[in-house]
């Protein structure tokens, strides 16, 4: 039988799907996998499913000539943590699971951004430590984000959906900066530089994903750029954001606040970050409800059955 192996346990409903077709392995932690297991998974199994923190680098798949393990089923729709060029000289297969994640990943974004505008994570901070003296009408003023410019960095599946909320939703003006132009159903500005994105909007929100080619890219160059009531939201990967010219840039006023679900050496969140109250600080929840990974789950059951079975696994990255 087909031995298939879980780096993380998933939902129950997923992982009685997986063992209904496989001989299925969970590994019990929730912590990344190590070098050396790494190498087991791939040694010992047909079909891994990985996520989020599984560096499968090109140096873990040179360390053999072959392996036993044929397709890596990623358990997510960001595949920057394996070596996909690596993996295919290997003679092995990587699957995703986009478009599960899109809408939640999009609430998250809209989340970030009304508790980054409207102070929200400051307010709640005030009242948990007693300091809240009641309402007046110049208390903890934000901004109102209705009529404000969002852009939108990568206006891939996720930024559109976060594009589509700040129009249909809130009223906002959309612009944004991607590889392509975009056909889309609502009005959108596509701006030719990020500089350019970065200095019109109220709001800039990172979808782009993450690795070499976008490692970095909004930088103190970009951060500079942006107006200094702007706010930065950062739903896609960590090291997109230059972690220490954004401190710079909060600390110094350059920008007025930011939102971040993702940060670049996660889970280390630095101290001057917590230290700060123009800051909110999610711990990568983008996709954190049960259905949700549930849908995720059953991608990455699919790509595995029509791989095993013979066929074009339908989320082939
Ligand atoms: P997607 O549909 O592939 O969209 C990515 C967009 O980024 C595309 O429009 C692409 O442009 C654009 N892009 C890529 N490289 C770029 C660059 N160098 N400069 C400007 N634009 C660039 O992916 P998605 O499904 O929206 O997901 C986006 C990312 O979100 C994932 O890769 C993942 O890392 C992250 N994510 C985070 C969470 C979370 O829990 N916080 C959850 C889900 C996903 P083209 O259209 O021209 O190719």
């Amino acid at each position: 039988m087909t031995k298939v192996f879980m780096t993380r346990p998933l939902p129950d409903s997923v992982q009685a799907a997986a063992a209904a077709l496989f001989d299925l392995t969970v590994r019990p932690m929730t912590t990344p996998l190590t070098v050396e297991e790494m190498r087991a998974a791939l040694s010992d199994y047909d079909g891994v499913v990985p996520t989020l923190g599984d560096m499968f680098t090109a140096e873990i798949f040179a360390a053999e000539p072959a392996w036993r393990c044929q397709i890596l089923a990623n358990f997510g729709v960001g595949y920057n943590h394996i070596d996909v060029d690596a993996a295919a000289a290997s003679g092995l297969t990587v699957t995703n699971t986009p478009g599960a994640v899109t809408d939640a990943t999009a609430d998250t974004a809209m989340t970030l951004m009304l508790m980054s505008a409207r102070r929200a994570g400051e307010g709640e901070r005030m009242v948990r430590a007693g300091h809240w003296d009641g309402w007046h009408p110049t208390q903890l003023l934000g901004m109102h984000l209705g009529g404000k410019t969002v852009g939108i960095v990568g206006m891939g599946r996720i930024g559109q959906a976060i594009a589509r909320r700040c129009h249909f939703g809130f009223g906002m003006n959309v612009a944004y900066h991607s590889r392509s132009a975009k056909t889309l159903d609502f009005p959108a500005e596509q701006k030719d530089s990020l500089l350019a994105l970065a200095a019109a909007v109220d709001v800039l929100v990172i979808a782009v994903p993450g690795g070499d080619e976008t490692h970095h890219l909004i930088n103190s160059d970009v951060l500079a750029a942006m107006q200094g009531h702007a706010h930065l939201i950062n739903i896609a990967r960590g090291n997109v954001v230059e972690e220490a010219a954004l401190i710079s840039a909060l600390a110094s006023g350059q920008i007025g606040g930011a939102g971040l679900d993702v940060y670049e050496f996660e889970p280390a969140v630095p101290d001057a970050l917590k230290a700060m109250e123009n800051v909110v600080l999610l711990p990568h929840i983008g996709t954190a409800a049960l259905e949700v990974r549930e849908d995720m789950g059953m991608m990455t059951v699919n790509n595995l059955k029509a791989f095993f079975a013979g066929e074009a696994p339908p989320n082939k990255v």
